[in-house]
């Protein structure tokens, strides 16, 4: 057998592959990460890229101790004479939160906007949706704690998705207050939880000294069952007159621009420096368990990392698991794009004259050329396979008189062309 790729991994096939599906077709990637380009772009977020590697510390810091992610998801890069103090990046906020204050950009007019697009690595068990290897847009607005910048995020992670095509998606918005509120609320949840020690999970053991809160957002079924048993009230309820009054603002830009949500308390990203908005992005296409994508604001981060106060927003959304919502709601995408012309010489001698004139045609439309001489039917058979829209035959007397003869592969129209009116094709 033949070296298979590594498990949670996927390659991304071109058009016509023989076990295509949307969520490994490169063309739809392609269109998903343009879609987000064009939203993100008209609002103003300028493109960033970082490594897909980090120093180990940055991810620790960056994503938290007390998360799946940095206490089982990591994959090491390990080379000749390291010990493994690199990362593959499991999200991208770290990098580029990094990248930020690296790079001097707080310098440039605050709010900075910022995307991306890029993979990312969790070494997670493999299922439907689940992967090693994932790919997600990233959204990121630094140096603004306003109420109006949660907004527009998270009204621009929703045009994403309309202008993707994509309906039956809800957006599930919560907060989760200010470090202090979260201090009363990890108290109240430790007294509630301590007596019933036995029963958590062995992780929420674990998390009921580190961190509480992350034990809502438990997938074991012993934790979930003694918290409905328990009937824990949720941190909205725990909200100071501040943060609370940061999310009714939110809540009322939201509504004034038309953006559904629904207010879910049950939304929780326990890392220390999160703050206020948090949200998910769900689709009845990926399971109710699995979002689309999620986001939070997370103003205390810079600091952690050893920055100055810089108050941030982002979210991201799965490449793949969009992909999936488009199919399961039969969204069409962009069908495959063929050359516009396809040259083919009818003899050996002309094959070089049709190659420099489809090389010319290339610097206006889509133009490919047959690297033999070819007879008329299997030239016209060669153009269709291809999802060509015209197929253009040179024999000696095209090349003496520099017209081509064209016909159109849909409709069957012929028609002769003198060479320079290649570039007006259609
Ligand atoms: P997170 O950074 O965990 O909030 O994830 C944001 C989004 O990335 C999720 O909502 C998913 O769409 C996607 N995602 C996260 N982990 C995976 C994974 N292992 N496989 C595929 N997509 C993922």
């Amino acid at each position: 057998m033949a070296i298979q790729r590594p498990k949670g991994t996927q390659d991304h096939l071109p058009d016509g592959s023989p076990k295509l599906s949307t969520d490994i077709r490169a063309s739809a990637f392609r269109h998903v990460t343009e879609t987000a380009q064009r939203v993100l772009e008209r609002a103003g977020a300028q493109f960033i890229s970082t490594p897909l590697f980090e120093e180990a510390d940055l991810v620790k810091r960056g994503v938290g101790g007390s998360t799946d992610i940095v206490r089982k998801e990591m994959f090491t890069v390990y080379y000749f004479g390291d010990h493994g103090g690199f990362i593959l990046r499991p999200e991208g906020t770290a990098g580029i939160v990094r990248a930020y204050l690296q790079n001097g950009l707080k310098q440039l007019p605050a709010p900075l906007k910022l995307w991306t697009h890029g993979p990312m690595f969790r070494a997670e068990n493999v299922q439907k949706g689940r992967l090693r290897q994932f790919h997600q847009v990233d959204y990121e607005v630094l140096g603004s704690a306003d109420a109006l910048v949660d907004a527009e995020a998270v009204a621009l992670m929703v045009d994403v998705v309309r202008e993707l095509g994509l309906k039956n998606v809800r957006v599930k918005l919560g907060s989760i207050g200010d470090p202090d509120d979260r201090e009363t609320y990890n108290t109240y949840l430790r007294d509630l939880f301590s007596p019933h020690l036995e029963r958590l999970s062995d992780d929420s053991k674990d998390r009921l000294t580190r961190n509480p809160m992350r034990i809502l957002d438990s997938k074991s079924a012993e934790d979930q069952h003694l918290l409905t048993e328990l009937k824990v009230r949720p941190m909205l309820d725990f909200l100071g007159p501040e943060a609370a009054a940061h999310f009714g603002q939110l809540q009322g830009y939201l509504k004034d621009w038309n953006i559904e949500f629904d207010v879910d308390p049950s939304i929780v990203r326990g890392l220390d420096y999160y703050r206020r908005t948090a949200w998910e992005l769900h689709h009845e296409g990926v399971g109710a368990k699995s979002a689309l994508g999620g986001g939070g604001r997370y103003d205390g981060l810079s600091e952690q990392l050893g920055g100055p106060v810089v108050p941030g927003i982002g979210w991201a959304f799965g490449i793949e698991r969009l992909l999936l919502a488009l199919e399961a709601e039969g969204v069409s995408l962009p069908a495959p794009r063929g050359p516009l012309l396809y040259l083919a010489a009818l003899d050996e001698e002309n094959v070089p004259y049709a190659a420099t004139l489809a090389r010319k045609a290339q610097a206006f439309i889509r133009a490919e050329f047959a690297y033999r001489a070819m007879k008329p039917g299997s030239a016209f058979k060669d153009a269709e396979r291809r999802g060509a829209v015209w197929a253009g035959l040179i024999g000696s007397e095209e090349a003496a008189n520099g017209t081509l003869s064209l016909k159109n592969m849909q409709s069957g129209e012929q028609k002769v062309v003198r060479v320079e009116e290649l570039r007006e094709l259609q």
